[in-house]
Order: C-alpha cells, then structure tokens, then sequence
C-alpha cells in the first residue's frame, strides 16, 4: 500500500495524489527553484489531523512540505516526488477577536488582508504589510517571518505575534509565547520559530497583536538627480517617523514610465514617504529633500491624489517584468550604504550585459535588484543567476545579509555561510536536530 493511502486511511480523509493536482501544490514563485509534484497533498483541517499526520512521517521517514498559499519568493514550499505537502489553506478561521487586549487568534491559513479587514469595524487594524497581504497566509508570512512597507515603523512581523500552536515532527503539539502582551517565562522558543520557514514545526495557530488604526497618511514624492543623492535623502528623512519610506532607481522608473506614463522625469531617482502621524512635519521634509538637491517634490494629504503618485511604486516590480524574464532578489544593508550598493550593482548588470532595477524599503535597507534578460536566453538565464548570487555578495561585504524578508528557501542556501560562523551554523544544525530529529521537515531548506 502507498503511504498516501496508508495515510488516508488513519486519517479518514482523502488525500490527493493525483499528478496533475500535486503539481499544483509543489512549487511557489521562486523562478528557478527545482521542484517535483510531491507524492501526495494533505488540505490540513485541524491540528489535531496535522498532529497524526506528521507522527506518521516521522514513523515512516517521509519528507513533509509545508504550504500556506505558496506566494514564496526563496523556493520554500516547493516539493520532490517522495514529500508530503501539507497545505493549511483550509484552516482559515478567525477564532478570536479581542479588541480590548488588542489580539486576534487565528489558524495559520487565514489570509493576511482578511484579518485586517475583519478587525476594522473595531476600530483595529493588524500591520504587517507583505505586498501579498491579499494571497498569502499568516502562517506563511511568520514562517518567513514578512516584511513589508511599513515594516520601517512598525517592524516586521516578528514584532507583531504573540504566541504560536506548533505541531512538531514527533506530533506533538507545543503553545510557544502566550496571549499576553509581555511574556518572559520561558526561553524565547517562539521567535526560534518565526522564519524557521517549515524545517522546525508546523504551525497551525497564531495570536498576533493587533493597534489601533492608524490615521490615513500623509505622502511625500520627491525626485533626485542620482540614487546617492536620494539615498542620502532618505537616511535623513528617517527622523520624521515615517510609515512608509520606498526608493526607485532611475532603470525601473524609466520601466515604469515607459509603461504607465505618470509624468515623472527619469532622472536620477525617487523616493517615497509617507507619514501617519504628525504630519505638519511634511514641509520640514521637503526641505531636507532640497538639501540634497531635490529636483521635484510635493507633500499632500489627498489620499486619492497619493494612490495616483505612489503607483509608480506599485508598478516597479511587473513594470520591470514587461521587459523579460526577472529574477527578483532580497538583500538587507545597512541604511548608508544604498548608495554604494547600488552603484556596484550598476556595475555589475554593465559586466553581465543585464538589465538590473533596484526598488525597494529605503527606510530598513532592505533592497529588491531586479535582474532581466531575454525569454528563452539560455545564456542571459545563466548570467541572471550569477548575478543574483553575485548581488547578495555585495550586500554582504556591505555588511548587509543574504535575505531581508523574502528568506533562504532553497535558492540561498550556500550564500548563508559567507556572512554566519561555523559555530552559529552548528547551533541550528543542533536546534534542527532536536526538534526534528529524523529530518523529515522540509528538508534541503534554510539550514546552510
Ligand atoms: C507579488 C509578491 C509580492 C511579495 N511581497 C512580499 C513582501 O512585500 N514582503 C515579504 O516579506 N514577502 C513578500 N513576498 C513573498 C511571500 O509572499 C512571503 O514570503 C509570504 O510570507 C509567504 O506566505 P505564503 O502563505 O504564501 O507561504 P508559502 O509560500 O506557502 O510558504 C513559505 C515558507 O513558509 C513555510 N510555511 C508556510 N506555512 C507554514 C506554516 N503554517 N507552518 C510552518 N511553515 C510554514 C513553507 O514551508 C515555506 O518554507 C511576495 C511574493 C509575491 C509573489
């Protein structure tokens, strides 16, 4: 009997085995990440079933992935023909809503965006911003542990859960954190698990804290001469607190403009801001950007007028897939040191014959080159991949890291070693032992 069928039958249910499904299970966004559609898929109902589920695995030694909604950019969710794949998008309940203590309780599966649309009508709101908010699962987002827009206020989403139910490999079901808002009882497992991106637990339940709802932001565009001038700006414009704080590169603006003409000059650069409280500060902004030689700007409180301008950042990354196939990377620098990175990428994409745009979160450092060449360049494909490694080695002898939130996945795990000691490697190898001791949870993944 195939374990799929062994599987079925401990559990009641059915379990999907059929290729053409499978498949569909097997893989996220990552474009050159390898996969296979996994020997079975498990649409997950409760912990309890997770619980049996993984008990069996380990028994038989049979390789599970975790899958929220596979919107991962690092090849973390994708399978082999011999795994497992758990998917939680049917445990997407809501279970509690607690406006008082300002948490919400939810299964893993639930939807970003659908939880924060659910606590609005308490005047609530729950951050944390990936630009997948409206597709990809809580359980995702603290399995990669999500970044977004506003994370250079408000943090990322480490900063916002509170505690985790976690099934682990043996079955056994452990609470990590508690639903209160300060909790030092313990050792601190439950951030071991935020970004552990399924290779230590599953989990199937989350408190994530929830805030008032901000005010509507203020927003501030302004365009520089060159990305140094505007990343200088930026380190600058970080005193005002702002929620939001994006920069554009002259290759995606002219992507962008070639596409959606917004009436931007396609000069140096742009940098976006906005503030969500305030907001009479705006003006003194402006002012430091004319310090660094601004060209344009305007400050508005007018949030259609603000949707209309910051477009132009909504539109960077398909604006730049118009132009080919892309290879979108995720580095972390420090604040200072954009300007550097960038020219060096510049470089680089001159020494490859690439095109290469550059957004991202100026305000956190966290960087997204995106590398194009040509559909069906089996040449220009090869020279995209080195430059995605190549690009992460800049980040690094900046003093940055291989990844800022879209995580390691299966894509960069050898770049790992270059910026972590042999001993920090051996002490997750050592944590990864003990909580997974047969290896069976998303293996080849994370863990250089
Ligand atoms: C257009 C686009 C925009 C994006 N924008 C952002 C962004 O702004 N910021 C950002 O950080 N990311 C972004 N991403 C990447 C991606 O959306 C995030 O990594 C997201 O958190 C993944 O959630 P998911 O539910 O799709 O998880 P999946 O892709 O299914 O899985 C991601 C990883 O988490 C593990 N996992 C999933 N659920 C669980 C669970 N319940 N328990 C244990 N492990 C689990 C998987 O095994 C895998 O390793 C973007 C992706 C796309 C396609």
């Amino acid at each position: 009997m195939s374990f799929a069928a062994e599987l079925e039958k401990l559990l009641g249910v059915a379990v999907i085995t059929d290729p053409d499904i499978t498949a569909t299970y097997s893989k996220d966004q990552a474009p050159f990440a390898k996969s296979a559609p996994a020997a079975a898929v498990l649409l997950a109902r409760s912990t309890e079933e997770i619980s049996k589920a993984l008990a069996f695995c380990s028994e038989h030694n049979i390789p599970v992935v975790t899958r929220g909604a596979g919107s991962g950019l690092s090849g973390g969710a994708n399978a082999d023909s011999q795994s497992l794949v758990i998917s939680l998008e049917k445990m997407n309940e809501i279970l509690e809503i607690d406006p008082d203590n300002q948490f919400a309780r939810v299964q893993a599966g639930v939807i970003n965006l659908d939880l924060d649309t659910a606590v609005k009508e308490y005047g609530m709101a729950y951050l944390p911003d990936p630009a997948s908010r409206d597709w990809s699962t809580l359980g995702g987002n603290v399995a990669t542990n999500a970044g977004g827009m506003c994370c250079v206020k408000y943090g990322v989403t480490s900063h916002h859960v509170r505690s985790l139910t976690v099934v682990l490999s043996t079955g056994e079901v452990i609470e990590v954190g508690k639903s209160t808002k300060k909790f030092v009882t313990t050792l601190d497992l439950m951030h071991l698990f935020i970004g552990s991106e399924g290779t230590l637990g599953i989990i199937t339940e989350i408190t994530l804290n929830l805030v008032p709802r901000p005010n509507n932001p203020a927003t501030l565009i302004a365009t520089f001469p060159s990305i140094t001038q505007a990343a200088a700006a930026s380190t600058q414009l970080l005193k005002y607190r702002p929620s939001m704080l994006e920069i554009i590169d002259q290759t995606t603006l002219r992507a962008v403009e070639e596409w959606h003409p917004l009436g931007f000059e396609v000069a140096g650069s742009i940098l976006i801001m906005q503030l969500d409280e305030n907001i009479e500060l705006g003006e003194q902004a402006l002012a430091t950007c004319n310090q660094h030689s601004m060209i344009d700007g305007m400050f508005t409180t007018d949030i259609s007028e603000a949707t209309d301008l910051i477009r132009v950042r909504k539109l960077a990354y398909p604006a730049l897939e118009r132009l080919g196939a892309t290879l979108l990377d995720d580095v972390a620098i420090p604040v200072t040191k954009i300007a550097e990175f960038v020219s060096q990428v510049e470089a680089l994409a001159l020494r490859h014959s690439l095109t290469i745009g550059i957004f991202g979160h100026a305000g956190d450092g966290n960087m997204h080159p995106t590398i194009v060449h040509d559909h069906g360049d089996v040449e220009g494909e090869k020279r995209a991949k080195l430059a995605f490694s190549e690009i992460v080695q800049i980040a690094q002898t900046l003093g940055g890291t291989a990844s800022g939130e879209h995580g390691i996945g299966s894509i960069k795990r050898e770049l790992v070693a270059n910026e972590v000691s042999a001993t920090v490697i051996e002490i997750q190898r050592g944590i990864k032992k003990l909580l997974d001791p047969h290896g069976i949870l998303n293996p080849g993944k994370k863990l250089p």
